[in-house]
């Protein structure tokens, strides 16, 4: 047995590389890594390519290893080439995505020491680390001291970890399900229903709460709704407000919702992933007044705070309530849990036990850079949205009201043939989307509103600057008057 031990420890031993074997890979890594962020500028925000990365297959998983520089080429034709490019600057579809260096270097770190992050006891710093930036974001929101939050994979399991934590603080229970409602909009995030599906309240009255003018919750109809629904004999218990939608990056009338909330004794939930971050700057603090007032909010840092993907955050304003709705143990746990500790265990306030420590990847550009930066760009990407749309009414282009954050919508109305009908405006505005998209410099996507097919301007990333935007005016002009012209 020692012999086959010993036989087995060397061959293991390649799993733990030499500081030579290190420094050789590290140094491949760091110049792929190097050499994509000085040819981003160049690089394409969509590139359609007919393989789609199918070479991946061509080398599987197997026995034999091979050299750093075959993986990077794999990487480089097959994963980053195809497809959206969402660290450029270029993408200004859906949500655009981020990518701040310095926290794949953080991410770095937390894998290098793999410090255990779902026990204050297994890592009190790792904890106190990720709680005290959940502190930091709730004081930025305005909650109170006895908030708690967890650092989630993304905004989806936030909302998630909140809609679980209404449904239990409310006492929502599988026989009661079917006469509780949850009021939203046909413009809350398509997360939120899949969330509801997930907690096990697809059976509950669901409410689509109709729109304003401007694609906001009309506070009214949902209050007359509440109404009905009572004398009806129903139970409404959660109503969630969309703070900056996908759509149109509306944001609901938070104060109003709220006082119909605690009038009628329902959790408040407000899904700001998109729009929460804005808090940063002055205009758009004033412009999420009242989102202090909900019982949970949800903010994405891997949007509103340009980090990678895989950062969301979800807050509750009664910590208690996290807690209750999460906090579970097992004989095996003994040692880590049940004592007196001075900072709650991300393992007792979400789905998750063991867990990344994915607070390094924030803390570490947050503490390198300051705020101001990222108070400055928050801002930027608001001014870009409403010179955007400014510039595009002089071309010719029809446009929803002013950006209530960064997200213009707009369509062209063909000027060359007139009395087109609905489908026909339709059909040139999804034309324009594919000619832009092929272009591949830019990325824009649309939505479809009141039946219209609609072009979107989402500008979220921090590499976003006017020239892109100036080049995406550029070829909105060009590709439109070119497709006008028939
Ligand atoms: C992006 C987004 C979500 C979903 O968050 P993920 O991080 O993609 O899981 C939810 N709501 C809104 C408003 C969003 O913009």
């Amino acid at each position: 047995m020692i012999h086959r031990i010993k036989e087995l420890e060397s061959a293991s031993l390649e799993l733990d590389p030499s500081p030579g074997v290190r420094k050789q890979v590290r140094k491949e890594v760091i110049a792929y890594t190097e050499d994509f962020l000085k040819t981003l500028d160049r690089a394409k925000a969509f590139v359609s390519s007919a393989d789609k990365g199918i070479a991946l297959l061509e080398s599987p998983v197997s026995e034999h290893p091979i050299p750093i520089s075959d993986a990077l080429n794999l990487l480089r034709k097959n994963v980053d080439t195809p497809g959206l490019n969402p660290a450029s600057g270029g993408h200004l579809g859906y949500i655009p995505g981020g990518g701040l260096y310095f926290s794949a270097l953080g991410d770095y770190m937390a894998d290098i020491s793999n410090r255990y992050a779902g026990y204050y006891f297994a890592s009190p710093g790792a904890v106190r680390l990720e709680n005290m930036l959940l502190r930091w974001v709730a004081q930025v929101v305005g909650y109170p001291s006895e908030a708690a939050g967890n650092l989630s994979s993304g905004g989806s399991i936030a909302n998630l970890i909140a809609i679980v934590t209404a449904r239990e603080a409310k006492g929502i229970k599988a026989r009661t399900i079917e006469k509780g409602v949850i009021y939203l909009t046909v413009h809350a995030h398509h997360c939120i229903r899949k969330a509801i599906r997930i907690a096990g309240l697809e059976e509950s009255v669901i409410r689509l709460v109709g729109l304003d003018d401007q694609y906001r919750m009309d506070a009214s109809a949902l209050e007359a709704q509440i109404t009905t629904d009572r004398l009806e004999g129903l139970n409404p218990w959660l109503v969630i407000a969309s703070a900056g939608t996908t759509d149109t990056g509306a944001i609901d009338p938070l104060e109003k919702i709220s006082g119909i909330a605690k009038e009628h004794n329902l959790w408040f939930h407000i899904d700001a992933a998109y729009g929460g971050f804005f808090m940063l700057c002055p205009e758009g603090k004033q412009k999420l007044k009242g989102i202090e007032l909900s019982d949970s909010v949800v903010l994405d840092p891997h949007k509103g705070l340009f980090l990678p993907y895989g950062l969301g955050l979800v807050l509750v304003k009664n910590g208690k309530d996290l807690h209750r709705a999460h906090q579970y143990s097992a004989s095996y746990l003994q040692d880590a849990v049940g004592v007196h500790e001075d900072e709650l265990s991300p393992a007792d306030l979400s789905p998750e036990l063991t867990k990344h420590f994915r607070g390094l990847r924030l803390w570490l550009p947050l503490k390198l850079h300051g705020l101001k930066p990222f108070r400055a760009a928050i801002e930027e990407k608001m001014l870009l949205a409403r010179y955007f749309r400014q510039e595009l009414l002089k071309i010719g282009f029809e446009t929803g009201l002013e950006p209530e954050l960064s997200v213009v919508i707009y369509r062209y109305i063909p000027k060359k043939r007139k009395g087109l009908t609905l489908e026909e405006i339709n059909s040139f505005n999804e034309k324009l989307v594919q000619e832009i998209q092929a272009d591949g410099r830019v990325f824009i996507s649309s939505t479809i509103l009141n039946g219209q097919f609609t072009i979107r301007f989402a500008c979220l990333s921090f590499r976003t600057h006017i020239k892109t935007v100036n080049l995406l005016l550029k070829l909105l002009k060009e590709k439109s008057k070119m497709l006008d012209k028939g």
